[in-house]
């Protein structure tokens, strides 16, 4: 059922709901209102016959003055009865009658002559010093004749209002919705290869306008994603074509040219350090490819960070064969921490690697770790070059590299950083650099170590 149907459903039965026991409410005011009126109007008349009685002398002559004018003035029909209930005097209105049964208890009570209703007022009256009864008999048709109609006006009018109250509903439903519907149809013009266009925002400040501003940064963001996945692409097939460009340079030498075996060695060499690069950089690559789609299901197993440590720097020291580093392990024995070790080691190989390779000869490179209730940090700091300030944030991008002829020649591709924060990310922590120029950087990784 849309929206609109239901707006309207809801309108119609609220006002249904309304209506109803409104109309209900009025019949019984309007009814009970006209019987009060009725018994005050026959005891009123009930009144004026008594003082009939004491006008005249002989019962006859009352009967005769009330046929002649009072019964049709009052519009009523009079009865005199003596104390055991025979009936002494009536008006013409009971001649010839069909029925006059009646039911009375009290002053009050029911009747019929002739098919009509009739409001029965009983009152004693003295008349020569005897006792008798006067019943005063008041056509009650009238009050049939209200409800008749009432309940015509109300079993016809309630289902007009009702169907127009639908009508109503379902034009204000349509009317409030169909700026929604232009936002939708606005929506629906936006492609995977437009997707700078933004939704216009409508003039009013209300919960559309909210919800097209969150639609419209929604889509910048899906513009910020799909830009940095097409620029990804970009790079990545740059940076797989320079080592099969080489590659097919190579081979075209060796197949166009007559070569020394010297001169074969030695092309085979380069051609083997470029399938060396090919196959760094497609790992690299599938790296970032599985944290990306693993960051919800992270296995952590208890690990020992010092032991961990320890094994960086010992490699360390076998990577580092030229430049004679020192390796300095500054860090405290400390309980097992809760991290996927495999990820963490990989982060630190990454930085570890990186401050080799940006740290001149006899420069110092130090792994430093410290714990709290809940978190690990780990500093690896070196004596290096250093990072200018506004390209600390740009490291961490994929592809990034600051001089890149230098980093290529070192063996970089630009994805180690982006994949050490990646997967400090998927860890729920960060990874952030703190360096001057000339004087060497600090990456601090921190992670959150829940304890279970
Ligand atoms: P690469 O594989 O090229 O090293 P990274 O993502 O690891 O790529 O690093 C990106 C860039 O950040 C590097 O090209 C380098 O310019 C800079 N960088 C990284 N680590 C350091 C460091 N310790 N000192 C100075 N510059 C660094």
């Amino acid at each position: 059922m849309s929206l609109r149907t239901r707006l309207t459903a809801v309108f119609a039965a609220l006002f249904g709901g309304l209506l109803i026991p409104f109309l209900f409410f009025l019949y019984l005011y309007l009814t009970s209102w006209f019987n009060t009126d009725l018994h005050e109007l026959t005891e009123h008349d009930a009144a004026e016959v008594v003082a009939v009685f004491s006008e005249h002398d002989s019962l006859a002559v009352v009967l005769k003055d009330l046929h002649r004018t009072e019964a049709d003035e009052f519009q009523v029909q009079i009865r005199l009865l003596d104390e055991t209930g025979k009936v002494i005097l009536e008006s013409y209105g009971f001649d010839g009658v069909t029925s006059k049964s009646h039911a009375v208890s009290g002053p009050w009570g029911q009747g019929t002559l002739g098919g009509t209703p009739y409001l029965i007022y009983r009152t004693a009256v003295t008349y020569k010093s005897i006792n008798y009864i006067c019943e005063v008999w008041k056509s009650a048709e009238g009050l049939g004749l209200l409800k008749d109609r009432l309940r015509l006006i109300f079993g016809f009018g309630a289902p007009i209002i009702l169907l127009f109250s639908a009508l109503v509903g379902y034009l204000f439903a349509r009317r409030a919705l169909s700026p929604v519907d232009r936002l939708r149809e606005q929506a629906d013009m936006i492609s995977s290869d437009d997707l700078s266009a933004r939704l216009p925002l409508p003039r009013n400040r209300d919960e559309l306008h909210r919800l097209t501003a969150t639609l419209n940064r929604l889509l910048a963001r899906i513009e910020g994603s799909f830009d940095a996945m097409k620029r990804f692409t970009a790079d990545a097939s740059h940076e797989l074509r320079i080592p099969l460009t080489n590659l097919r340079g190579i081979i075209d030498v060796n197949l166009r040219k007559k070569r020394t075996l010297e001169e074969h060695e030695e092309d085979m060499g380069d051609a083997l350090d470029e399938v060396h690069r090919l196959t760094h950089l497609t790992t690299n690559l599938l790296t970032l490819a599985t944290i990306d789609s693993s960051k919800q299901s992270l296995s952590r197993t208890k690990t020992d960070v010092l032991t961990l440590l320890k094994e960086v720097i010992e490699s360390a020291r076998r990577l580092d064969l030229e430049r004679k580093l020192s390796f300095v392990l500054n860090a405290p024995e400390m309980p097992s921490v809760n991290v996927n070790a495999e990820l963490v080691r990989q982060v630190l190989f990454i930085l570890v690697d990186n401050a080799i390779k940006y740290t001149p000869a006899g420069g110092r490179v130090t792994l430093s770790a410290s714990q709290t209730a809940d978190q690990l940090q780990i500093d690896v700091a070196d004596t290096g070059e250093g990072i200018q300030l506004d390209e600390q944030e740009r490291i961490f991008e994929r592809f990034y590299r600051i001089d890149k002829s230098r980093a290529r020649a070192a063996g970089g591709s630009g994805l180690g950083l982006a994949i050490a924060r990646s997967i400090a990310k998927s860890h729920g922590g960060q990874l952030t650099v703190i360096s001057e120029p000339g004087h060497g950087s600090t990456f601090r990784l921190v992670l959150p170590t829940p304890t279970n």
